[in-house]
């Protein structure tokens, strides 16, 4: 089962600031990991599923997201991403995790369905891509990204992609940008402390 399937990082949870998994997240749950699933991997590379998956959650929160641009649109896009992991898993694009999961997985799945599965990217844009792909941005203290009103246009961490978007939302109506930048700046420069102080010197 699962425990052998080839991993990936969670398209959400390695965009959240410093990466950290989240418990709560709609995609892995707090694992951290999708697990890609053997019925697509016996048409497909891992690359290609990995991506396939990736695709189509991008696409899924997009469509969310733009059917209600306000803060019950992210109630919709995270429930549409659960769907979305739900619905690979069925397909054999993902597979079930190895440990207790909350999301269903029917192991009914045919041969055939896996192609179609990774074909379940009719959504899929050329631009998902790009956004995908995309560094997070870095504000200046005096730069205003979050002050449109309704839900911002960027994650919490700076990703521009629709997922990120999902499941990391910044609070629009919370800390200035100014704020944030200086409390970013302060764990960067406490984690580099930490980091030099368990540094162990390779040569004396
Ligand atoms: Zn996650």
């Amino acid at each position: 089962m699962g425990g052998e399937s080839p991993r990936r990082s969670c398209p959400a949870c390695v965009r959240r600031e410093a990466a950290l998994a989240d418990p709560s997240c709609p995609i892995c749950h707090g694992s951290g990991v999708l697990y890609l699933g053997a019925g697509a991997l016996s048409i497909y590379p891992a690359a290609t599923v990995s991506l396939a998956a990736e695709y189509h959650l991008e696409a899924v929160s997009r469509l969310a997201l733009a059917a209600s641009p306000t803060a019950a649109g992210l109630a919709l896009a995270v429930k549409a991403l659960r769907t979305a992991v739900a619905d690979l898993t069925r397909v054999g694009v993902l597979a079930a995790r190895p440990h207790k999961g909350r999301y269903p997985v029917d192991r009914q799945w045919s041969p055939t369905s896996p192609a179609d599965a990774a074909a379940l990217v009719p959504l899929h844009e050329p631009q998902d891509g790009a956004r995908l792909a995309a560094a997070p941005l870095s504000f200046d203290p005096s730069e205003r990204p979050f002050a449109t009103g309704i839900l911002p246009p960027f994650s919490a961490a700076g990703y521009l992609c629709y997922i990120a978007r999902a499941a990391d939302p910044a609070d629009a109506m919370g800390p200035g940008t100014a704020v944030r930048v200086h409390a970013r700046s302060r764990r960067e420069s406490d984690a580099r402390l930490l980091a030099q102080a368990v540094v162990i010197p390779q040569e004396a």
